[in-house]
């Protein structure tokens, strides 16, 4: 009897011991379940671009990209995915977010940012701010640390302060050629605003944008990257969606939204429903394009302008990085 009962015992271990090993080995290579990263770095004319100047795009893209699968395959959350990837952009002078902020009609420098988490709808955002080197990370500690969803200026570099989110002097965002390129050229508008959009692992969606907004902007103005809706959406089980361009026309038109609400109330496909946004921008002369993920991990990039440099990453489909239509 005593010994019916220790090997039932011994049995009912060794089950426990499979089952947990069965279960490491799925979670770490995450079973069957697709999970993507689509990341962009501005949209518009990118005419006369060097072949230096395409690489050093494409590899500003490659390292955000990299970045953000690593940590969706280990398991991490679309959240930190995005984080990351925007922050790894803002730190290179050549987009135009964080570094290489462009600069106001009055030589400053304004910046703004968005990060949303699908899986509840809390969003975080900064807008105008000027002392703060990664604003999505402040934007992300606006979502997690406040009971607010967007801080502006001063107010939102003290909360940075509090918040231990790191701040540097105005001249880290300096750039001569972004200075003379206000100064001299009032219309050569630089390109180069960043977002970042994931599916996990857990099916999570999350979305992140990041700019200095327009090159010769009025200071004071906030475009469309820290407004929830128009730049940035995510919601779990439709997609999660990052724009750029002219950003009055997609908080007119609540361009990143209305991609999920297509999905949601007229059950049109991701791509389809990009495509739909971005044929309206076109038609009421708003220059730019967006980048899209839905909850199985189709990713879609539609854009109106000659080009917008973007990369995907998905288990399923590996990875991409493009300029133009063409590519
Ligand atoms: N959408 C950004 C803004 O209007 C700029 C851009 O994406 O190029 O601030």
């Amino acid at each position: 009897m005593e010994r019916t009962l220790k090997k039932n015992i011994s049995l009912y271990l060794k089950a426990c011991f499979f089952l947990l090993f069965i279960n490491t080995v799925t979670s770490e290579e995450g079973g069957d379940k697709n999970f993507g990263i689509v990341i962009h770095g501005g949209a518009g004319s990118y005419e006369n671009l060097s072949a230096e100047k395409e690489k050093a795009y494409k590899d500003g893209v490659n390292e955000a990209l990299i970045k953000g699968y690593e940590i969706l395959k280990s398991g991490g959350s679309s959240l930190d995915a995005v984080t990351e990837a925007v922050s790894i952009l803002e730190d290179f002078p050549l987009f135009n977010a964080g570094r290489g902020s462009v600069y106001t009609s009055k030589e400053t420098q304004e910046m703004d940012a968005s990060i949303m988490d699908g899986l509840n709808g809390m969003a975080g955002a900064v807008a105008s701010v000027s002392t703060i080197k990664n604003p999505i990370r402040l934007a992300r500690a606006v979502m997690e640390k406040s009971s607010h969803v967007l801080l502006v200026g001063e107010g939102a570099e003290d909360f940075a302060k509090q918040n231990k989110i790191k701040t540097v002097d105005p001249s880290y965002f300096h750039s001569e050629k972004n200075l003379q390129r206000v100064r001299k050229l009032k219309k050569d508008k630089k390109l180069g605003t960043v977002g970042a959009i994931a599916l996990d692992k857990q099916g999570n969606l999350a979305a992140a944008t990041s700019t200095g907004g327009r090159s010769n902007k009025r200071p004071g103005r906030v475009g469309d990257s820290p407004i929830l809706g128009a730049g940035t959406w995510a919601e779990n089980g439709f997609c999660a969606v990052s724009g750029t361009g002219h950003g009055e026309y997609f908080m007119r038109q609540l361009t990143a939204a209305e991609v999920c609400n297509k999905m949601k109330y007229l059950q049109m496909s991701l791509e389809d429903a990009a495509n739909a946004v971005v044929e309206r921008l076109s038609k009421t002369g708003g220059a730019g394009g967006i980048i899209a993920i839905d909850s199985t991990g189709k990713m879609s990039a539609p854009f109106n302008t000659a080009g917008m440099v973007r990369g995907m990453y998905s288990k399923e489909e590996g990875k991409t990085i493009k300029i133009y239509k063409e590519d």
